[in-house]
């Protein structure tokens, strides 16, 4: 396993695929399912919600699922309350795991 992929990073960072939220799930459907932002277990959520890792290709008419999970209502919200806000603020360096 030592032959390093070293192939344009700065493409690779620039489309790190995101959670991208895709609907609200059924309560059954999340149960026992770990919440992908804080890490705890689901269970009896009314409004949990189904986030996806999509791909990001030239060709916007394909999706690529690369994983999918579930998250908690009120992680979900406050998820979505920070991008909305990102969006309006300057354009932030991600900071992913080992980005540097
Ligand atoms: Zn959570």
């Amino acid at each position: 396993m030592a032959r390093a992929r070293v192939e344009n990073k700065e493409t690779r960072m620039a489309t790190e695929p995101r959670w991208s939220y895709e609907r609200v799930a059924s309560s059954g459907e999340a149960d026992g399912r770990t919440c992908i932002f804080c890490g705890k277990q689901i269970g009896g959520e009314s409004q949990p919600g189904h986030w996806v890792k999509k791909a990001v290709e030239d060709n916007q008419d394909a999706d690529f699922i690369l994983e999918d999970g579930y998250a908690h209502h009120a992680c979900t919200q406050e998820r979505l309350a920070q991008e909305r806000k990102s969006r309006f603020a300057l354009p932030d360096v991600p900071q992913g795991p080992g980005g540097r």
